[in-house]
C-alpha cells in the first residue's frame, strides 16, 4: 500500500520506530488516503506511552495528556500522537473517564466507532492493517459498526450523528444492522453535551447536499429531537410559487448556500422556522405568514445558542434572518435603496444576497434567473461608490459635535437627532455637510424636543 504522508508525519515516524517503538497512521487519515480524497488531519498511534512521546519530541503540546494524546510540531505540521488505548474520551458522562493503555495496535482499533475507521498503515512495513474489514466497506460504500452496533452506540450516543455525518459526507450508505441500531437509540442522543452535536451538525452543513444527510436525520427521529421547530415546518403547506412544504423547502435552502459559508447555510436552513407559530390564510384562503422574519429570529437565536453557537454566529444568523423578506422592484427611489443599505449594513449585504439566492433556489430545487438579483446588486455598488453617508459614522457631525455646539448634556436628546439627521441625510446626501447638519439638528430641537 502506498501512502504519501507529509515530511513531519514521516519524521515523526521513524524516530518512534528508532527508539524500538510502533507507529502507525490511524483513523480518517487512513479512509480518505484509500479513497483518494484529501487527509485533513494525520493522526498516529503507537505503543510509546505519554511520558515517552514528550521525552523524545522536543516540541510538543500537551493537548489530551490524560487521553494519551500529544500534538507535535513537526516539518511546519501539526500532528497528533496517541498512546494505544482500550476506551477513553467518547464515554458518556455518567462514567467516569478512564483510559487503559494496551500495546496491541488491534485492541486501539477494536475500541474506534466503524470499520472504515478502524485500519491503520503500519510505518515500519508499509502494510494496511484491516481487523475488521473496513477495505471491504469502503468498497462498498457501507458504514458498518464495529461488532454489536447497539453496544457501541449505547457506549456513546455520538456514534448515532458520526454514521449520519460520515455517510452523508462521502456518499456512502449505513448497513442494515447499523442503521437499525441507530432507529432504536437515537433517543440517547440528549446524553451527549451540545458542542459534540453541534460539531458533527457542523460537518453536515459542509457537505455537498445537506439536505440528504439533514433528511436521515429527520427519518430518524433525530430532527425533532434536537431542532423541534425545524420538524414543526413539516407539512406546513406555502403560497402558490413555491415546490414544497416549509420542512422541504428549508433543506433544500440549506443546499442552495454556499458549502464554505456556515452562517448562510444556517440562515438557509432556518430563515422560515417562524412560520408554523405565524401561520394564518388571506380572502383567498393561501397562507401567509405576517412578520415570520421577526419570530424567526427570536426562534434561530433559541436553537443556535442552544446548541452553543459562538455569539458572533448567533448574532449573524439571526440578523440575516431578519432581513430576509425584501421585495425589491426597479421602482425603488435611491433614498429607499439607501434605506435598505443601512438596515441591512454594508458587511452583512453579500451574505444576504446570498440568503436569497438559496431561498429561491429552495423554491422548486432550481436556480431561478439571476438577473434582477444582479440589477439590484448593481444599484447598490453604485450608491456605495458614490460615497453617501449610510449609517451614523459617515455622517459630517458626531454625538461629541452636538453636545457642543447644541450645549446637550450628554443622553438621549443627541442620539434622536442623530437618528434624525441620518434620516434626512438618507434622503437627501448633499445635506451631509457640517453646517448644514448643525441648523438641521437646532431646528429639529426647538421644534420637535420638549
Ligand atoms: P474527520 O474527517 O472529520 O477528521 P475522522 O474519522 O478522522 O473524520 P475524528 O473525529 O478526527 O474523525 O476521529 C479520528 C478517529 O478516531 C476516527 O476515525 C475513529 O477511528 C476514532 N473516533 C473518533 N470519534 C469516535 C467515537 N465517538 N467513537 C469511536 N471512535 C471514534
Ligand atoms: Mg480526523
Amino acid at each position: 500500500m502506498k501512502i504519501r504522508p507529509p515530511d513531519g508525519v514521516k519524521k515523526i515516524s521513524r524516530r518512534l520506530i528508532a527508539h524500538d517503538f510502533q507507529a502507525f497512521l490511524v483513523g480518517g487519515a487512513v479512509r480518505d488516503a484509500l479513497l483518494g480524497r484529501e487527509v485533513k488531519d494525520y493522526d498516529l498511534a503507537t505503543d510509546a506511552s505519554p511520558a515517552d512521546v514528550l521525552r523524545l519530541f522536543p516540541r510538543v503540546i500537551p493537548t489530551g495528556l490524560k487521553h494519551g494524546t500529544v500534538t507535535i510540531l513537526e516539518g511546519g505540521g501539526q500532528y497528533e500522537v496517541t498512546t494505544f488505548r482500550l476506551e477513553g474520551e467518547y464515554q458518556d458522562r455518567r462514567r467516569p473517564e478512564s483510559v487503559t493503555w494496551t500495546s496491541d495496535i488491534v485492541e486501539d482499533l477494536g475500541r474506534r466507532d466503524f470499520t472504515i475507521n478502524a485500519m491503520a498503515y503500519d510505518f515500519s512495513t508499509n502494510e494496511l492493517l484491516d481487523p475488521f474489514g473496513g477495505k471491504a466497506d469502503l468498497d462498498r460504500k457501507i458504514i458498518r459498526a464495529i461488532g454489536d452496533a447497539e453496544e457501541r452506540l449505547r457506549e456513546d450516543a455520538l456514534r448515532i450523528l458520526r454514521a449520519v455525518r460520515i455517510a452523508s459526507q462521502l456518499e456512502f450508505s449505513i448497513e442494515p444492522a447499523t442503521y437499525k441500531a441507530l432507529e432504536a437509540n437515537a433517543g440517547l442522543l440528549t446524553r451527549i453535551s451540545s458542542e459534540r452535536v453541534r460539531d458533527e451538525f457542523n460537518k453536515i452543513l459542509e457537505t455537498g447536499e445537506p439536505s440528504s444527510g439533514l433528511a436521515v436525520l429527520g427519518r430518524l427521529g433525530l430532527i425533532a429531537l434536537l431542532l423541534p421547530e425545524l420538524e414543526a415546518c413539516r407539512g406546513v403547506a406555502q403560497p402558490a410559487l413555491h415546490c414544497f412544504d416549509v420542512f422541504t423547502h428549508s433543506l433544500y435552502s440549506c443546499d442552495g448556500a454556499p458549502a464554505d459559508n456556515r452562517e448562510v447555510r444556517l440562515a438557509a436552513l432556518f430563515h422560515d422556522i417562524g412560520k408554523p407559530p405565524t401561520r394564518s390564510a388571506n380572502q383567498r384562503d393561501e397562507p401567509c405568514f405576517y412578520s415570520h422574519e421577526k419570530t424567526g429570529a427570536l426562534m434561530a437565536r433559541d436553537i443556535l445558542t442552544r446548541l452553543r453557537y459562538p455569539g458572533r454566529v448567533v448574532d449573524k444568523v439571526t440578523h440575516l434572518i431578519r432581513c430576509h423578506m425584501w421585495m425589491y422592484e426597479e421602482t425603488w427611489t435611491d433614498a429607499a435603496v439607501r434605506r435598505f443599505v443601512r438596515r441591512v449594513g454594508r458587511e452583512h449585504l453579500h451574505d444576504l444576497f446570498l440568503l436569497r439566492r438559496a431561498d429561491q433556489y429552495g423554491m422548486c430545487r432550481r436556480p431561478i434567473d439571476p438577473l434582477p438579483l444582479i440589477e439590484f446588486e448593481r444599484r447598490i455598488d453604485a450608491l456605495l461608490a458614490a460615497a453617501h453617508a449610510l449609517s451614523l459614522k459617515d455622517l459630517a457631525v458626531n454625538g461629541d459635535d452636538l453636545m457642543r455646539e447644541l450645549r446637550l448634556s450628554e443622553g438621549e436628546a443627541v442620539g434622536v437627532i442623530l437618528d434624525f439627521l441620518l434620516e434626512s441625510v438618507l434622503d437627501d446626501p448633499a445635506l451631509n455637510e457640517r453646517e448644514r447638519l448643525l441648523t438641521l439638528a437646532r431646528r429639529f430641537r426647538e421644534e420637535r424636543l420638549p
